[in-house]
């Protein structure tokens, strides 16, 4: 393999084995939903939805009318679902792409039939209902009824699903998921004895494994696709396999007499004699500046601390006062090398954070490529 300045490389066989897998968790009749807003939480979106639609995923969601576009046209045949809030322009570009909408208020759904009408074709609509997340859609039954209602009133609506989001399905000691999910129990019996063919749906990833009573008939899951943690442990005790790994280079190895300092602010002196190595990328490239003095990278199998600040383009690592790193060594972020692996939840849990935060933060300046 070719070194690269920086590159995440891309296991898409992984995505398919983690889809196979968490379908196998789904109860039956249940649809896999694969999400691959935020570019494939980091991963590309395109190659993400393939791998998944190979590994039994049916559906697909985004959360932006962007992402509707670029899904919406490569995958045309496949249902897509757009989850976020959109403006009347951005409606438009939805509808066009052939998404399915989510509708949380009545002033939207005005909007979108509107749009729906213009372009000629019956908007599918998902209702979502607040059953605690606090963020779109009503808590209340009668006022969502209503609008089921209307929407199954006009000619340019048709509703195709019901559905609602978990606050706190990662949380093992939350008894506030049960709450989330008894309130929707209770509306989705209500619903589907007036629109029987509606989907209901309530699951992403952590809710799949956490309780089957979550499933309904299809589940959102993203994190889990990428081999990502839902619960930021070892996604191998789900039988996940991380996709993403983050690699680079070292471009210099120099001699760090004690004393001598690396980086922005002196942040770190060589507390004896050292070498030091230079590895060419940095927060430009989503490794966060809060790293600095506080990570760990992979050359030659084996883990070397980053010393110093995290700049826009570099990082500088702490090799040891004997060493046999030489520079166009790779190196490891995020991923295995040698006998070794470094997981996005180990960096995550450096910078106070999750799993999904580090992967979305790998900038456009990295080149995705396959494994
Ligand atoms: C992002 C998202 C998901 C996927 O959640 P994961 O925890 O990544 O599985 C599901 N539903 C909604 C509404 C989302 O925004």
């Amino acid at each position: 393999m070719t070194m690269e300045r920086a590159v995440a490389r891309i296991d898409f066989d992984a995505i398919r084995a983690n889809c196979i897998r968490l379908k196998s968790e789904l109860s039956e009749g249940t649809e896999l939903c694969a999400v691959v807003k935020a570019d494939g939480y980091g991963h590309g979106a395109d190659g993400a939805a393939s791998a998944a639609l190979a590994g039994g995923a049916s559906r697909l969601a985004v959360a932006t009318a962007g992402e509707a576009e670029q899904i919406g046209r490569r995958y045309q045949h496949i249902p897509l679902l757009t989850l976020g809030a959109l403006t009347a322009a951005e409606v438009d570009i939805v509808l066009s792409a052939g998404s399915e909408v989510s509708v949380w208020r009545e002033g939207f759904r005005a909007v979108l039939a509107d749009r729906a009408r213009a372009q000629g074709r019956p908007a599918k609509v998902h209702l979502k209902f607040d059953s605690g997340m606090g963020r779109l859609g009503t808590t209340d039954e009668a006022e969502f009824l209503a609008l089921a209602r209307a929407c199954d009133a006009d000619p340019s609506l048709e509703p195709a699903g019901i559905w609602t989001h978990l606050a706190t399905a990662d949380e093992l000691d939350s008894g506030f998921f049960d709450e989330q999910l008894d309130r929707f129990e209770a509306l989705v019996a209500t619903v589907k004895a007036e629109f029987p063919g509606v989907l209901a749906h309530a699951a992403n990833s952590a809710a799949v494994y956490r309780d089957r009573r979550s499933h309904f008939d299809m589940a959102r899951c993203g994190v889990a696709i990428y081999g990502l943690d839902p619960f930021q442990g070892d996604p191998s005790e789900h039988g996940l396999a991380p996709a993403l790994s983050l690699r680079s280079y070292v471009a210099d190895v120099k001699r760090f007499p004690a004393g001598a300092s690396a980086g922005y602010g002196q942040q770190w002196m060589a507390p004896a004699d050292t070498w030091v190595g230079v590895v060419p990328l940095g927060y430009g490239d989503g490794v966060r500046r809060g790293l600095s003095n506080n990570a760990e990278i992979l050359v030659r199998g084996r883990r070397q601390p980053l010393v110093g600040t995290v700049s826009m383009d570099n990082v500088t690592i702490d090799l040891g006062p004997d060493t046999d790193v030489e520079p166009g060594d790779e190196a490891v972020l995020i991923g295995p090398q040698g006998e070794d692996a470094i997981f996005a939840e180990e960096v995550a849990a450096r910078l106070d954070t999750i799993n999904y935060e580090v992967t979305c933060a790998i900038s456009a300046r990295v080149p995705r490529r396959p494994a």
